[in-house]
């Protein structure tokens, strides 16, 4: 029995994206959607019924910050993650191979995992497909990851490959090693970088290991977003139409559209939020940088098509005003409109698919934000 059930609704006649389901043991998710980014097990400066209140169903949080601090083990004593964060919707974990990659230190990879030093103390560890599972069994997310090597860009064939190879076995090692597949969705990952036919394979061989959904990962890794989505629209229809499919680590409002277009029915990114700690806001005309001079006598919202608590009550002067003084309360209002923007853009999109008008949708919103054709 697995942990979840994807539910195809419809494709759009228009477009080819899906409108779909995702029934999960934490409720159930109306897809395509856009999942904040909680790393330490808090959206910063969020609380779970202000998440809430923008209708987020599923949050995700990240595997080696939760075993580097405050460990696994605190939070199954504690619970589990849902109940140490006091959020009862859906949680899904990352492996976290692309923090091993890119925070660890002095990082060596062997068949058997990658020994690294944490870039909190330099203390040593090592992470296996085994131990992920160890790590995501005690945490409770209910969608969870298979170890993988995020492959870098650029990347030559051969490194691209066998890094493609090795994070194949480890999925088949960590599926072995999955505890709770009751409760728990363990997903494969595609990888292949940059080279379709090692995209090809990487998609063929993960679904031979038969996972209950699916994520393309090393996209959005410093590639063109050209690219980026040529390399998409070459991998998603690879996978199975009956399970989910996630891209990671993407989430500008341009390749939210773009990904769904092509096939995606989950994404994640730490954008929307890491933006409005720096004063940046996201708004249907563009990014709105409120930190600048010339927004010091805007009495106007965020943004006047917006209906979060953010634009409803306060002024880009006021939020300014705050950025500049580094009060807490303005990283607050502006990521509380950037995260509503992203889920209300989500539902705008749905409601698209539902209509078979997708891409009359995108040509709207584009022209709107201000992004080429
Ligand atoms: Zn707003």
């Amino acid at each position: 029995m697995n942990a979840i059930k994807y539910e195809l609704i419809k494709v759009c006649k228009q477009s080819g994206a899906r409108l779909g389901k995702l029934h999960t043991p934490h409720g159930t998710i109306d897809t395509p959607v856009f999942m904040p980014v909680g790393t330490q097990a808090t959206i910063k400066s969020m609380t779970p019924e202000e998440l809430k209140q923008m209708d987020a169903k599923i949050i995700l949080s990240n595997t080696y910050h939760l075993y580097l601090r405050p460990g696994h083990h605190l939070v199954e004593k504690a619970g589990g993650l849902h109940k140490f964060m006091n959020w009862d919707r859906a949680i899904l974990t990352d492996s976290g191979g692309f923090q091993v990659f890119s925070l660890g230190d002095l990082r060596k990879i062997t068949e058997e995992g990658v020994t690294f030093r944490s870039h909190l103390d330099g203390s040593k560890h090592f992470l296996s497909p085994e131990k992920v599972m160890e790590i995501e069994n005690a945490l409770g997310a209910d969608i969870i990851m298979s170890f993988d090597e995020c492959t870098p860009y650029p990347a030559d064939y051969n490194y691209t490959k066998n890094s493609m190879e090795r994070t194949l076995r480890w999925a088949e090692r960590g599926k072995n090693a999955h505890k709770k597949t009751d409760v728990q969705a363990l997903f494969g990952i595609v990888q292949g970088g940059m080279y379709k036919d090692l995209r090809y394979e990487s998609a063929m061989r993960t679904q031979e290991i038969d996972f209950p959904g699916y994520s393309i990962g090393g996209l959005s890794v410093g590639e063109s977003k050209e690219m980026m989505r040529d390399i998409l629209e070459h991998t998603a229809p690879l996978l199975p139409t009956d399970k989910p499919r996630y891209l990671m680590g993407v989430g500008s409002p341009d390749d939210l559209i773009d990904g769904v277009i092509r096939g995606i029915d989950m994404f994640d990114c730490v954008l929307p939020t890491r933006i409005a700690r720096n004063g940046t806001a996201m708004t249907s005309q563009g990014k709105v940088v409120v930190r600048n001079a010339n927004y010091a006598e805007s009495f106007e919202p965020l943004d006047s098509h917006c209906n979060c608590y953010t634009c409803q009550n306060y002024s880009r002067a006021y939020i300014r005003h705050l950025v500049k003084t580094n009060e807490i309360l303005g990283a607050r209002l502006i990521t509380t409109h950037n995260l509503h923007f992203l889920i209300n853009l989500m539902k705008q999109i749905r409601e698209a698919i539902a209509e078979d008008r997708l891409l009359d949708f995108r040509k709207e919103f584009f022209e709107s934000y201000g992004y080429q054709l």
